[in-house]
Formats: structure tokens, C-alpha cells, sequence
């Protein structure tokens, strides 16, 4: 007897999770797979939680989330100026994860069609099957800075299309949306009549000159948007598994019904540590400033790679690093990069077909581990260079 059901059998180990399960068996590696800030919780945000451990909040919350962080995050975050309505158009989450697997069980019907960037991260793909419905992947290339272009979301509208999934700052490329291709995007969800998923989990980590907006906030948008975020990119939080949702009521009170089901709610004391980070927005600044100082570091180190190019990131934490000069595919050169110089890089390949040639390099290790990763790329790549006679 096959205890196991189909969906279940069909899940895989992601390759990010591959390639961690295969670096924690060797020595004196440098990660720049992980995709979460390596500094600390603030100290602010930890003694809120203790406060609410002291003071006995450590039962279960109201299924969407205590009263006071949903209000918190409609009054003080960044969405503030949308006016959600936190009785209703928010709901707290296990992480920005746990807000799209809700919203994911709520939206779709056994094969509705979901679209999403390509290349992009790993586990919407997994999420929508899982809930029955079909992702279609969008492909993006690198001389538009792999963003989607509108054209290419439209040709893939059909009949059973539900909805588009937008992630900005971006996961695995790093690059941020324009507001004149949001907006472009936004005309077309209204004329075709979609609901847009804006995933926004990295839109405190922000660089260059494009400000970063919401897709929620266009005329008209706000109606047909789920905002997802959380707290683990903006505030070191990965541990506390907090995030939210924000859209449509209809939308919010079904994942409300789903929570009480499936999970009761989030974390009690990691919602309180939450409510502290909203009053402390400088924290998340601190954050985003250690990354600015990695990232310049980093892309210097890379400039002198010879072979080695990229697409220069405005947000997140990651890089996409070019490697199609090597003439390696991406998992090739990640495996050696691993085995043979001891650093951690994902191939582009694990977020889509159109990664092939690129690697993710997530700069979420020290400046002294940068400087070393560089070295022992710099090596590696001059070895496979006069390997290959290149
Ligand atoms: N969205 C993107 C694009 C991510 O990269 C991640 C985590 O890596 C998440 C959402 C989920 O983060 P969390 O569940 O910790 O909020």
C-alpha cells in the first residue's frame, strides 16, 4: 500500500537545499547560497518578544493576528498610504511563505493557471502545484535584466489564467521593477481582469536610483492585489517566521478560515517582536546598509574576475552572475565551484530554464568571507579558463 499521495511523492528537494545538505559535510566552506541576513535579530526587537514572554502573551492569537500588529503594519509599514482596513484586508502569516501557501489554498481551482517570471525562486512553482493549480512560466533574458516584459505576460493570458505573480526586488536576479513596467503590468491585470501576487519580502533592500513601489498602489490596483511581505528580510527575522498579507477582503478572511484550520496562527511572541520592529524603521536601514557595503565590495571583487560579468543588482541580496564565458553549465560550475574551490553558489538553472548560464551568489556572509570567496572564485575560474584553453 503506497501511503503517500500523488502531489506528496511529487515533491523534490530543492537544489538550493541540495547544495546546503552537500556543503555541511565539507570543510572550510564559504556559503553564499542562503538567502537570509546572517547578522543578528536587532536587540530591540528580541527584548519586545521577551517583554511578551514576561508578560504571558504565549497562547494562541487570533487567527489573523493580534489586533494590535495587524493594525500596526496598515498604520506604520510601508503600505500605510493604501488605507487597508485591519479588521478585514490583513492577515498575519508564518513568514511571506506562509501567506502565499493560504493564498495559494484559497485561489485556486484544480488547474488554474498561475504566471511567474523565469527565472525565478524555486518554491512558487511547488506551492501552486501542490495546490492544484498550473504555474506558466514567463520568460525574462538577460538583455531586459531578466525582468518580464509585458508583452510576454499578455501572450500567455488564456482562459484559465488567475493570476500573475510579480517578486520586486527579485529573487534570484536581484534587479527591481521599474514603476513605468509596473504600471504597464497593472493596465494589463485590469484589462485581462487578473489578480496580481506582488511579492515584496526584499523592498527594504534597495540601491540604485529606482524607487521601489508597490503594483498595489496604481489606480484601480489596489482592488486586485495580494501584497505578501514579512519580516525576515527587513529585520534579520528568518527565525521568528512573521509575515503578512494585505488585499482584498474576500480574499483575506478565506486564508483567515484557512489559518484557523491548518495553523491557528503565527507565532504569538514572534508577532510581538514584530510589533517592536515596526517602531524601529531605522533597524532595517542598519540592515540594508550592511548589505549596500557587501554588495559594492562584492561587485568590485567580481569586476576583476576575467570571464566573469553580471547583472548588476538594484535590490535584495543576491547577484546573478554570468558564467556562460566558461562554457560549463550551471550546475557544472556550481559542483566544481563547491568541490574545488569550497564556495557555495546556486546555478541559475534550479529557478527556470532561462538561469542556465548564470549562478545566484547571495552576499549574505561577512566582508573578510567576501574577500576570500573572491579570491577562490578569481582561482577557480582562471583554472577552468586554461583547462578549457579559453
Ligand atoms: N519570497 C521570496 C522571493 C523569498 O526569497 C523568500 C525567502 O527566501 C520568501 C518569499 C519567504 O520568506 P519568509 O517566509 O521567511 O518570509
Amino acid at each position: 500500500m503506497q501511503w503517500l499521495n500523488r502531489k506528496a511523492l511529487m515533491l523534490e528537494q530543492g537544489a538550493i537545499r541540495a547544495m546546503f545538505d552537500r556543503a555541511n559535510t565539507m570543510q572550510d566552506v564559504i556559503s553564499m547560497g542562503i538567502g537570509e541576513p546572517d547578522m543578528p535579530t536587532p536587540a530591540p526587537v528580541c527584548e519586545g518578544a521577551a517583554l511578551a514572554m514576561e508578560q504571558g502573551f504565549t497562547h494562541y492569537t487570533p487567527n489573523a493576528g493580534t489586533a494590535v500588529l495587524r493594525k500596526a503594519v496598515a498604520e506604520k509599514s510601508y503600505i500605510k498610504d493604501l488605507g487597508y482596513d485591519p479588521a478585514k484586508e490583513i492577515i498575519i502569516t508564518n513568514g511571506g511563505m506562509g501567506a502565499l501557501s493560504l493564498l495559494f489554498l484559497v485561489i485556486l481551482n484544480e488547474g488554474d493557471e498561475v504566471l511567474i517570471q523565469d527565472p525565478q525562486w524555486l518554491n512558487y512553482e511547488a506551492q501552486i502545484t501542490y495546490c492544484g493549480g498550473v504555474p506558466v512560466r514567463v520568460p525574462a533574458s538577460p538583455e531586459h535584466r531578466f525582468e518580464m516584459q509585458p508583452e510576454d505576460i499578455e501572450k500567455r493570458i488564456g482562459p484559465r489564467t488567475k493570476a500573475l505573480l510579480i517578486n520586486s526586488p527579485n529573487n534570484p536576479t536581484g534587479s527591481v521593477m521599474s514603476p513605468e513596467a509596473l504600471k504597464e503590468i497593472a493596465e494589463i491585470a485590469k484589462r485581462r481582469d487578473i489578480l496580481v501576487i506582488t511579492d515584496e519580502v526584499y523592498n527594504t533592500l534597495v540601491y540604485g536610483s529606482v524607487p521601489c513601489v508597490s503594483i498595489a498602489s496604481f489606480e484601480g490596483m489596489k482592488e486586485r492585489t495580494v501584497v505578501i511581505n514579512s519580516f525576515s528580510k527587513a529585520f534579520a527575522m528568518t527565525g521568528w517566521r512573521i509575515g503578512f498579507a494585505a488585499g482584498p477582503g474576500e480574499i483575506i478572511g478565506k486564508m483567515t478560515e484557512c489559518m484557523e484550520n491548518f495553523n491557528s496562527c503565527a507565532s504569538s511572541v514572534g508577532q510581538y517582536a514584530a510589533l517592536k520592529a515596526l517602531d524601529h524603521p531605522e533597524l532595517s536601514d542598519e540592515i540594508r546598509s550592511v548589505f549596500s557595503k557587501r554588495r559594492e565590495l562584492f561587485l568590485k571583487g567580481l569586476d576583476d574576475i576575467p570571464g566573469i560579468k553580471y547583472i548588476e543588482p538594484a535590490g535584495a541580496f543576491y547577484v546573478f552572475v554570468d558564467i556562460r564565458s566558461f562554457g560549463l553549465s550551471s550546475r557544472e560550475f556550481c559542483d566544481r565551484l563547491l568541490d574545488e574551490a569550497g564556495v557555495v553558489w546556486i546555478p541559475g538553472s534550479a529557478f527556470g530554464e532561462c538561469g542556465e548560464g548564470f549562478a545566484r551568489a547571495a552576499y549574505t556572509c561577512g566582508e573578510e568571507k567576501l574577500r576570500k570567496a573572491v579570491d577562490r572564485v578569481e582561482a577557480f575560474c582562471g583554472k577552468i579558463s586554461s583547462e578549457r584553453g579559453l
